[in-house]
C-alpha cells in the first residue's frame, strides 16, 4: 500500500511534473514550443508546484492538525522510554529534525498516526492445519440501512499428519458476531468441545473431543457484523450526509492491509497463507459489487425478489487474506484495455467522471510496460481501480481491484488559459502517475509473490518502490534519479538519529507494530535501496534475469528473502574478491541503523587506515562531549587565528610531489545467463511455511564494498579507483599511488548507502578540490559531501571548514547538486541567525545564494530541470527567504510588498514571493515607513482561518510593539502549541526577531501552571512532538533563560533537554566568537 498520510507518501514514489512519453496520453513538444511559451510554461509550472505544495502556512497546518495539548497528554504516554531505559543522559536528547518551520505539520502529522487505539498481539497459528479454499458467501443487502453484513464461510482445510493435537485456531475480530459453526470431515460431522474467543489476539479456539487426523476438514460458520465502526478500520464507509435522522452509508470499500481481513470474516489472517476463494454476495440490484475477480457472466443472477441480485465472482488464484477486497455503490465505469487486451476499468460517482481521464489513460501503459520489464504477463483476468470516498490511505493494492482515496488519482482539468492548463495538468499527472505505477508493481511484488512474514515486508514496498524509478526513469530520467539521491538522503539522516532509526527485517510482535512498520523512510526507501544495492552489486543484466526467476518461481507462493536470494547469483565481485551476496546484504538488512566509513590517512608513509562502524550523530555533536570538552572548544574558539589562518592557506600542501601512474579501472566481465522460463505453477505449497522464520540480530559490522577515488581529471592519468571488500572493522593498507596533496574520495557516485568521514587535511583536500574544480568530482558524490561534511563538521569544533566547504557552491552549476545546497546553506544561516555573526554569514553566501537564484532562472526555461523542484517545492521557498535576507534585488521588497498590501487576498502563484518580500520589508525597516502594512495586519488580527494564519506569520516580523504584543495573545490564545511552534519559525522569514519572541514567552508565562505543565508535557514521561518543537526553537541562552522561568519544576526529561539545549547555544555562542569569527576576519581572497 502507499503511506498513511499522502504528506508521508515517500519521494521514492514519485513521479515527474512533465511528461511527454508515449503513453497515449497527452503529449508536450518542448522543442517546437517557442523559447518565451517554454520559459512561461516552466514558471508556471515552478509557480503552481509551490502554491499547491508549500502554500499552506505553517500556523495554518498546525491549526488543521489543531490538537490542544492537554488532549494528547491523556493519549499518548504509553510507551515510557523512562521506564524502559533508566541511565538517561543528555545524549538522549533528541532535537526534532532540523528544517525550519517546514516539516512541522509533517512531525506532528507523522506522530499521530502511529497512534493506534487498540493492539494485539501477533501469534503465529499452528502449522498442522491450513486452508486451501474458502467459500464466502455475503450478504450486503443492508449495508447502506442498518450497516450490517451477515455471512456465510465454509473454510475448507487440510490436516497434516497424524496429530495429537486437538484443537484449531484461526482469526476471528472481535466484531464478528458468530452464529453458528460446524465441522465436518469426509462430509460427516465432527465433533467440538468448546468454541472460545481470545480477544486480546483476536483468535478463535476450538477444541476438539478427538484429536485432528490426516486430511480434509470443512468448518463452517454463519456470522454477523456491523460496519463503518470508527474503531474497526477494516471497511471504509462512504455516509450519507443528508440524512441526519439514521446513519446511513452509501458505498464502502475494504482495506484489509496488514491484519484486517480478520475483522470481516473468520480466517487464516497471515500473508504466508494462501487460499483461493469463491465469493457470492448478495446486494440492492441499484449496486455495483466488486471483488477481486470478474463476476462469473455466465451465470443469471438468482434471484430472491425483485430487489435483490446476486453476484457470483470467479475463483481467484491462492492469495493472501489481506489482499482480498470489496467495494459496493452505486460506481459507473469508464472502460479500457491493456495492449494484451486485459480490461481495465475504473470506477467512480457519475459526478466524478470527468476527472478520471489521466487515471484511465495511465494505468494501462503502466501495466504494459511492467509486463515488459518483468516478462510475466498480469495474472488475473481484469484490473479494476476504484476512485473511493473515505478511503484513509493513498492506494492499496488489492489483488485485482485497487483502491485509491479519491482525491489522490481526481484530476480535473481547468478551463482557463492554454499554459495555466498544461502545468496544472502536469504538476498533477506526477502526483497521480507515481501513485499507479506503485500499485501496479504491487501486483507482482506483494500480489503475486508475497512475503511470508510481515517482519519482511521490505519484499512488498521496497520493489514496489523500486519499479516506481524504473516506470519513471524512461519518461523523465533526471527527476527520477534525483529523486531517488533525495530520498537516500533521507533515509541516511533518518537512520543517524537513534530515535529513528529502525532494522528492515526486524521482530514485529503486534498489530500496531505491524501498522507503524508502513513507514515512509526505514521501510520504502530502505527497501528500495537495498534492492538497487543488490543490482549494483550483481550487474544489471543479472539483476533483471534473478527478478525474473524470482517472480515465476514463487508465483502464488510466499516467500522469505532466503528465496530471493536463490533467483540471485550466488557471488556478487567487487574489488579482486568475490563474496557470497547472501551473506553480504544480511547485515545491510538485519542491522539498525547505517554504516558510517572512516578514512584516516598517514600523509608521510602513504599508509590508509579504513574502519567501519555504526553511525551515531550525537558523536559529532562536539557540544555533547563532558563539560571539559565544551570549555575547550571555547578555549579553542578564543585562540584559534593560528587554525583560521592557516587551515586554507595552500602552502600547506606544499612539499608533497604529486606522482603520476598508470590508471588501472577495474572491468567487470560480462556475464550472460540464459534464463529459462518454468511454468507458473498453481500449487500452493504448504511446506513453505515450515521453514524456520528467521529474522535475525541486528549487530553493527557490515560487509561494505568500499570503492576510493584519487587523481585528476585533467592529467592524462584521469583518476584511480580502485574496489574491495570491508568485512572487518578496521583495515590498514598502503597505496603508493596517492600523492599526499591529491584528495582521496570514497564512494564514488555516491553508490551505496553509507556515509563517509575523513581525516580532517583529506577533508581541506577535498574542499579546495570543490573550490578549485568542483567538475573533478561526480555530481553525485558532491551531494553526498555536502551531507557528510554537515553532518561530521558542522557541529565538530571546525565548522569553519564546513562554511568554506559550502562556499564553493557559488560555482555549481548542477540544479541536483544545488537543491541539497539549498537546505544545507538554509540550516547554516538558521543555526547562527541570532548571533552577531548573521550578517557575515549572508554577506559570505551572497554568491552561493546569487547562483542558486541564477540556477532558478535557468530552470525556467527547461522544463526538464523545472521539474527537479518538484521533488520538494519548499526548497523555492526556502530560496526566496535566503535571497530576500541576504539583500538581493530579486528579492523584490518594494514591488512586492506594494504586490500585497492592494491586494492582501488575492493568492497566485507570486504569492510566496511577496509574502517573504512583506515579511522582509517589516524586518528592515523601522515601524514608520512601514506604517501601512502594520495597519493592515493590525486590521486583519481579526480574521480567521488562512487569512489569520499569514497574518500572525507576518505580524511577528514586525518591530512595532503594539502590534508584536497584539499578535503574540492572539497566538498564546489559541491554546496550540503547533501554533506557538510554527510561529517562532516563520515559514517566510530567516529573521531573527527577539522582541516577538520575549512577548510570545511572556503571554505564555501568564498561562495557569496547569496549562503550562501540559504545554510542556511536564508531567508525562515520553515529549510530545509539539512540545519539542517548541522548546528546540529557542536560538539564544537569555531566551532558554527566559523558558527556564515559566516553571520552577520540569521534571527529569525536560531537564535534560534545557541541559542539551545549554550546551547547544553554548557552543553557538563560542564557535561565533571564535572560529567563525576568525573565519570571516581572515582574508576571504585567500580561498
Ligand atoms: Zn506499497
Amino acid at each position: 500500500m502507499s503511506a498513511t498520510f499522502k504528506s508521508m507518501i515517500p519521494v521514492c514514489e514519485g513521479e515527474p511534473c512533465i511528461r511527454n512519453g508515449s503513453n497515449g496520453g497527452p503529449t508536450v513538444h518542448f522543442r517546437q514550443e517557442s523559447r518565451r511559451r517554454k520559459s512561461d510554461f516552466a514558471r508556471k509550472c515552478i509557480a503552481v508546484i509551490l502554491l499547491h505544495a508549500i502554500f499552506l502556512f505553517a500556523i495554518l497546518a498546525a491549526l488543521i492538525i489543531g490538537h490542544w495539548i492537554s488532549e494528547e497528554n491523556q493519549k499518548m504516554n504509553n510507551r515510557t522510554m523512562l521506564e524502559k531505559k533508566r541511565n538517561f543522559t543528555v545524549s538522549d536528547v533528541f532535537p526534532p529534525p532540523p528544517d525550519g518551520g517546514f516539516g512541522i505539520a509533517e512531525q506532528l502529522h507523522a506522530i499521530r498516526s502511529n497512534k493506534m487505539s487498540t493492539d494485539a498481539l501477533l501469534v503465529p497459528l499452528p502449522l498442522y492445519i491450513l486452508p486451501y479454499h474458502y467459500d464466502l458467501q455475503l450478504d450486503f443487502s443492508q449495508f447502506d440501512t442498518t450497516l450490517f453484513i451477515r455471512g456465510n464461510i465454509s473454510i475448507h482445510l487440510e490436516s497434516y499428519g497424524n496429530s495429537t493435537e486437538d484443537e484449531i485456531q484461526f482469526h476471528l475480530g472481535p466484531n464478528i458476531k458468530i452464529e453458528r459453526m460446524r465441522l465436518r470431515k469426509d462430509g460427516k460431522k465432527f465433533y467440538a468441545k468448546t468454541f472460545k474467543r481470545e480477544e486480546s489476539k483476536k483468535l478463535g479456539r476450538i477444541s476438539l473431543r478427538d484429536p485432528l487426523q490426516k486430511g480434509k476438514y470443512i468448518l463452517e460458520m454463519a456470522y454477523n457484523m456491523t460496519i463503518c465502526d470508527e474503531d474497526v478500520d477494516g471497511v471504509r464507509c462512504s455516509l450519507d450526509n443528508q440524512n441526519n435522522s439514521s446513519l446511513k452509508s452509501t458505498s464502502f470499500t475494504t482495506k484489509f492491509e496488514p491484519t484486517l481481513a480478520r475483522a470481516f470474516f473468520p480466517c487464516w489472517d497471515e500473508p504466508g497463507v494462501k487460499a483461493t476463494f469463491n465469493i457470492t454476495v448478495k446486494h440492492h440490484k441499484k449496486y455495483t459489487v466488486l471483488s477481486n475477480m470478474p463476476p462469473i457472466e455466465q451465470r443469471k443472477p438468482i434471484d430472491w425478489n425483485e430487489q435483490w441480485k446476486t453476484t457470483v465472482f470467479q475463483t481467484t488464484p491462492p492469495m493472501s487474506t489481506y489482499l482480498l477486497a470489496f467495494a459496493i455503490g452505486e460506481f459507473v465505469k469508464l472502460e479500457t484495455r491493456t495492449e494484451r487486451g486485459i480490461p481495465v476499468t475504473v470506477w467512480t460517482y457519475p459526478e466524478d467522471v470527468m476527472s478520471m481521464k489521466f487515471t484511465l489513460e495511465y494505468a494501462p501503459v503502466i501495466f504494459d510496460r511492467l509486463e515488459d520489464a518483468l516478462e510475466i504477463p498480469y495474472p488475473l483476468p481484469k484490473i479494476d481501480l476504484i476512485a473511493a470516498r473515505n478511503f484513509h490511505v493513498g492506494g492499496m493494492e488489492n489483488w485485482g481491484l485497487i483502491v485509491f482515496e479519491f482525491a489522490s488519482i481526481a484530476y480535473t482539468p481547468p478551463i482557463t488559459d492554454h499554459v495555466n492548463e498544461t502545468v496544472d495538468r502536469m504538476y498533477n499527472e506526477f502526483r497521480i502517475g507515481k501513485l499507479i505505477a506503485h500499485e501496479a508493481a504491487h501486483q507482482w511484488f506483494g500480489n503475486l509473490v508475497t512475503m511470508r512474514d510481515w517482519s519482511e515486508l521490505f519484499l512488498n514496498e521496497g520493489f514496489a518502490t523500486f519499479y516506481v524509478y524504473e516506470m519513471m526513469s524512461s519518461e523523465r530520467p533526471v527527476t527520477a534519479q534525483f529523486e531517488y539521491y533525495d530520498s537516500l538522503a533521507a533515509l541516511v539522516a533518518a537512520q543517524s538519529e537513534e530515535d529513528h532509526r529502525l532494522s528492515l527485517v526486524r521482530e514485529l510482535a503486534t498489530e500496531s507494530q505491524v501498522e507503524s512498520s508502513f513507514h515512509p523512510t526505514n521501510l520504502y526507501t530502505k527497501g528500495c535501496v537495498l534492492i538497487r544495492m543488490l543490482r549494483d552489486l550483481v550487474s544489471d543484466f543479472d539483476f533483471k534475469a534473478a527478478v525474473r526467476r524470482y517472480l515465476r518461481k514463487n508465483a502464488y507462493r510466499s516467500v522469505s528473502r532466503d528465496d530471493l536470494f536463490a533467483s540471485l547469483p550466488a557471488y556478487a565481485d567487487h574489488g579482486a574478491e568475490q563474496e557470497k551476496l547472501f551473506s553480504v546484504l544480511e547485515g545491510w538488512f538485519v542491522n539498525e541503523g547505517l554504516p558510517e566509513i572512516t578514512l584516516i590517512r598517514n600523509y608521510d608513509n602513504e599508509m590508509m587506515t579504513i574502519s567501519q562502524k555504526k553511525t551515531v550523530h550525537h558523536e559529532y555533536r562536539s557540544f555533547l562531549k563532558d563539560r571539559k570538552s565544551v570549555a575547550t572548544v571555547r578555549y579553542r574558539g578564543s585562540r584559534s587565528a593560528e587554525d583560521g589562518s592557516t587551515l586554507f592557506d595552500d602552502t600547506l600542501f606544499d612539499g608533497y610531489i604529486e606522482r603520476k601512474k598508470d590508471k588501472r579501472r577495474k572491468h567487470r566481465p560480462a556475464r550472460r545467463k540464459a534464463s529459462t522460463t518454468p511454468p507458473i505453477s498453481l500449487i500452493s505449497r504448504r511446506d513453505e511455511l515450515r521453514k524456520p522464520r528467521r529474522v535475525g540480530a541486528s549487530q553493527d559490522l557490515w560487509t561494505i564494498p568500499i570503492t576510493y577515488m584519487f587523481g585528476s581529471l585533467k592529467t592524462s592519468e584521469g583518476q584511480v579507483i580502485r574496489e574491495f571488500w570491508l568485512k572487518n572493522r578496521t583495515v590498514s593498507f598502503g597505496d603508493a599511488e596517492i600523492s599526499p596533496n591529491q584528495a582521496v574520495l570514497v564512494n564514488p557516485e555516491w553508490k551505496y548507502s553509507y556515509r563517509v568521514n575523513y581525516d580532517l587535511l583529506n577533508w581541506k583536500l577535498l574542499a579546495r578540490t570543490l573550490h578549485q574544480n568542483h567538475l573533478e568530482i561526480n555530481d553525485k558524490s558532491r551531494m553526498q559531501l555536502l551531507l557528510d561534511a554537515e553532518y561530521f563538521l558542522s557541529n565538530s569544533v571546525n565548522p569553519h571548514l564546513y562554511l568554506y566547504l559550502l562556499g564553493y557552491l557559488a560555482h555549481e552549476t548542477k540544479m541536483e547538486v544545488m537543491l541539497f545546497g539549498i537546505d544545507a546553506v538554509y540550516r547554516f544561516i538558521d543555526v547562527f541567525k541570532a548571533t552577531q555573526l548573521n550578517k557575515a554569514i549572508l554577506v559570505y553566501f551572497e554568491p552561493v545564494i546569487s547562483q542558486m537564484d541564477h540556477l532558478l532562472n535557468e530552470s525556467q526555461v527547461d522544463a526538464e530541470t523545472a521539474s527537479l523542484w518538484l521533488v520538494k517545492p519548499e526548497r523555492l521557498a526556502k530560496l526566496y527567504q535566503m535571497r530576500c535576507a541576504a539583500g538581493l534585488p530579486s528579492c523584490k521588497n518594494d514591488y512586492y510588498t506594494q504586490k500585497w498590501s492592494r491586494a492582501p487576498d488575492e493568492w497566485t502563484e507570486d504569492v510566496h514571493k511577496q509574502v517573504t518580500a512583506v515579511c522582509h520589508q517589516l524586518f528592515t525597516n523601522t515601524p514608520d515607513e512601514v506604517k501601512t502594512v502594520q495597519d493592515l495586519l493590525d486590521n486583519r488580527l481579526h480574521s480567521s482561518g488562512a487569512k489569520w494564519a499569514l497574518t500572525v506569520q507576518l505580524a511577528a516580523c514586525s518591530h512595532g510593539q503594539k502590534l508584536l504584543r497584539k499578535t503574540a495573545r492572539a497566538i498564546v490564545s489559541t491554546k496550540n502549541a503547533a501554533v506557538y511552534a510554527s510561529a517562532l519559525q516563520s515559514d517566510f522569514s530567516l529573521h531573527y526577531n527577539p522582541t516577538f519572541r520575549k512577548y510570545l514567552w511572556n503571554e505564555i508565562s501568564k498561562m495557569s501552571n496547569f496549562e503550562k505543565t501540559a504545554l510542556f508535557s511536564t508531567n508525562s514521561t515520553n515529549i510530545l512532538p509539539a512540545s519539542r518543537i517548541l522548546l528546540h526553537s529557542v536560538k539564544t541562552i537569555d531566551e532558554l533563560q527566559q523558558i527556564r522561568g515559566l516553571l520552577t519544576n520540569w521534571g527529569p526529561l525536560l531537564t535534560l533537554h534545557f541541559e542539551y539545549l545549554e550546551r547547544y547555544l553554548l557552543w553557538i555562542s563560542s564557535v561565533s566568537q571564535g572560529v567563525l569569527h576568525q573565519f570571516f576576519a581572515a582574508d576571504l581572497s585567500n580561498f
